[in-house]
């Protein structure tokens, strides 16, 4: 992952790194490097910047000039600014409310189902709860297949209501389920629309309105670049979400999103996704992120 802007940022550190002595200009230097880097990994233009004028300043006032490994410290400083860009430190999920009720929302082909699946996985191996799935993919009867069949894979089970096409009357119904069967977990996999669209906003709206969430994920696939910066402020706009996913950074993923979203939209990455497995999901940990980005 990351291997775009890895190999961008390897070269521009190769001048410091290769140097005994590093002068005030070729650390400009680097750093319009690295802003190129960012650039071409989809970060925005404000983030690299103010990234960049961050780490410039930062280094200058540390007195990597004198330093006797300037690129070892200028990497720190790197590193540190990376992972306090992308929220410092892991953003634990809200589970303490019993039902806790989790929206996940997101684009169509993001890897809304196929998370839902894993978080159900991931809270019941790893924190002992019994999570309830609830198929409110209304239009996408394949959807709803695929929920049981992951439900099936991974032993928790599936509210699902063919008759009906009323997400709010299905999420509803699917709580109540949860408080009988004593399901402390209820995760509600909403349907997506291949772009923005009205229509699929105000759904989602209404089944937030109406079961009052204590965790509304935005699911984004991390290929899509630029776009994913855009589609997650459009939904934090309507939605106010509480954190961020990012699906397929197991592939041949650009940077860019997971550097840029946390500062457009103010919110969490709290998971990624690493493959199509149920057991393919991570908890986000920015530092880690960024030592893997800078290698
Ligand atoms: P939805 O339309 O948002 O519900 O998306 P799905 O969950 O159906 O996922 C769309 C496709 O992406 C499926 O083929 C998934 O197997 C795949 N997918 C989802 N998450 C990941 C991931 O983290 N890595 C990879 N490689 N594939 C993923």
């Amino acid at each position: 992952m990351f291997e775009n802007l890895q190999d961008k940022l390897d070269r521009a550190f190769k001048v410091l790194k290769g140097q005994g002595t590093i002068t005030e200009i070729n650390v400009a230097e680097t750093m319009k490097e690295i802003r190129k880097a960012l650039l071409d990994a989809d970060v925005n233009y404000k983030t690299a910047k103010a990234f960049t004028d961050d780490v410039r300043q930062k280094a200058l006032g540390q007195n990597v000039l004198t330093a006797v490994s300037p690129g070892q410290l200028l990497t720190k400083i790197m590193n540190d600014e990376l992972a306090e860009l992308m929220g410092g430190s892991a953003s634990e999920l809200e589970t303490n409310a019993n039902p806790t009720i989790i929206l996940i929302a997101g684009l169509n082909g993001a890897g809304k189902t196929t998370f839902s699946g894993k978080l159900a996985n991931f809270l019941k191996t790893k924190k002992g709860k019994k999570p309830l799935l609830v198929a409110g993919d209304v239009y996408r009867p394949a959807a709803i297949d695929q929920l049981q069949v992951l439900g099936g894979q991974i032993d928790v089970p599936v509210y699902v209501n063919l008759e009906s096409k009323d997400p709010v009357g299905i999420a509803q119904e699917g709580i109540a389920e949860a408080k009988r069967n004593g399901n402390n977990v209820v995760i509600i996999d909403t349907a997506g629309r291949l772009a923005i669209d009205e229509a699929m906003m105000n759904e989602i709206a209404a089944v937030k309105q109406s079961t009052n969430p204590h965790e509304i994920l935005f699911v984004v696939d991390s290929m899509t670049g630029q776009d994913a910066v855009n589609t997650a402020k459009a939904f934090n706009d309507r939605l106010d979400f509480s954190g961020v996913v990012l699906t397929k950074l197991d592939g041949d993923t650009r940077g860019g999103a997971a550097l840029s979203i946390k500062s457009v939209v103010n919110k969490p990455i709290k998971f990624i996704g690493t493959g199509e497995k149920m057991d393919a999901l991570d908890v986000f940990y920015p530092d880690r992120m960024a030592s893997r980005i800078l290698g």
